[in-house]
């Protein structure tokens, strides 16, 4: 049973900006202002007990399609994230402008 990927519906509170955020199975950052919180070793597990909050930046920009690296602030740990549909687009343009 290597069953990686587990879709887990939750809602969580952003706690970058406090946004109460609906979970829909894939959200794993703030649709807000884009933060995530690191508590996955495998997508959707929350088995990552470092818990750190991980800093937004844009990795890459494909069209319409953009992908954020998110960087972990307590263990340093990096990930590469699609940008949902949801996302806030002018948190996504803050972002390609603060390099
Ligand atoms: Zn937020
Ligand atoms: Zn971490």
């Amino acid at each position: 049973m290597t069953k990686r990927f587990i879709k887990v519906t939750e809602d969580f509170v952003c706690e970058k900006c406090g946004k109460h955020v609906e979970g829909d199975g894939y959200t794993n950052h703030c649709p807000e202002c884009l933060w995530s919180k690191h508590v996955d070793n495998n997508p959707g597990d929350r088995a990552c007990g470092c818990q750190g909050l991980m800093l937004p930046s844009l990795e890459s920009v494909k069209g319409d399609k953009y992908t954020l690296k998110h960087a972990c602030q307590t263990c340093g740990h990096t990930k590469l994230n699609k940008a949902s549909e949801n996302d806030s687009k002018k948190a996504i343009i803050d972002l390609s402008h603060s390099d």
